[in-house]
């Protein structure tokens, strides 16, 4: 379902969220609007975790630092108008950090527009009742043990209950013992027409990305989708965010 345009009520413009970044791209991930549609990406700046001891892959987003622009809502949505998009991206850092304090008012500002939104969140906080209806597709990427971050994750059938059939619950996999684990989530799960989606990808850099595959065909797991971070193949070197 189309969720966008569903925010009624005035937001506030001048509430101030921290920003890394606002950039075009195509969405390389799993989300309700498919991998490789054209997005604007809306990087907040903060995170609860440490995943792989801090050596995150996307270190830009850990904390707010001297670079991190606070950005009145109005000017990210003149930014996000400006890239004429038609789907949005918010991801971090952890986005829900600021459930309460400015995300709320960019999500409503942009479901006012008819944009598509969806929302990158790391599995440790639940997407509260007061931003599901603006947001059209929740991605929680539900650490796995090599992060060192699984015991942090809000207990998965919660999650899921939370979650819908245009929301996706990813698991990065980057060795044996993490795939066993999303594994064993997944063979747990009764999956009716309105379940979440799930979704596992190869840890760039970390995981042969065939053998991922095999073992997704070998074990029959018709229930997962195959994630590949495709923004990583078609711009391995980039020195910018893509
Ligand atoms: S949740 Fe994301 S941003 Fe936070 S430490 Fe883990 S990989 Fe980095």
């Amino acid at each position: 379902m189309y969720k966008s345009g569903m925010s009624a009520g005035r937001t506030r413009q001048t509430t101030s969220i921290p920003i890394v970044s606002i950039f075009p791209s195509i969405d390389g991930e799993v989300n309700g609007a498919g991998q490789g549609v054209l997005a604007t990406f809306i990087r907040l700046a903060g995170c609860n975790l440490r995943c792989w001891g801090g050596r995150c892959d996307t270190p830009q987003g850990l904390a707010v630092t001297e670079h991190t622009r606070f950005m009145q809502v109005s000017a990210v949505i003149d930014a996000v108008v400006a890239l004429e998009s038609r789907k949005v991206t918010v991801t971090g850092g952890e986005p829900l950090l600021y459930a309460a304090c400015g995300l709320q008012d960019v999500l409503a500002a942009l479901a006012d527009r008819f944009i598509y939104l969806s929302v990158e969140t790391n599995g440790s906080i639940l997407p509260p009742e007061h931003l599901l209806r603006m947001v059209d597709s929740w991605v929680v990427d539900h650490k796995c043990p090599s992060t060192g971050e699984s015991g942090k994750m809000v207990p998965f059938p919660i999650m899921r209950e939370r979650l819908t059939n245009s929301d996706f619950i990813k698991f990065v996999i980057a060795d044996e013992d993490d795939y066993a684990y999303a594994k064993n989530i997944v063979e747990s799960c009764v999956f009716t027409p309105e379940s979440p989606n799930m979704a596992f990808s190869p840890k760039t850099g970390g995981m042969n990305a065939s053998w991922l595959a095999d073992r997704l065909v070998a074990d029959r797991l018709h229930t997962v989708r195959y994630n590949l971070q495709i923004h990583k193949v078609i711009w391995p070197e980039a020195d910018r965010e893509v």
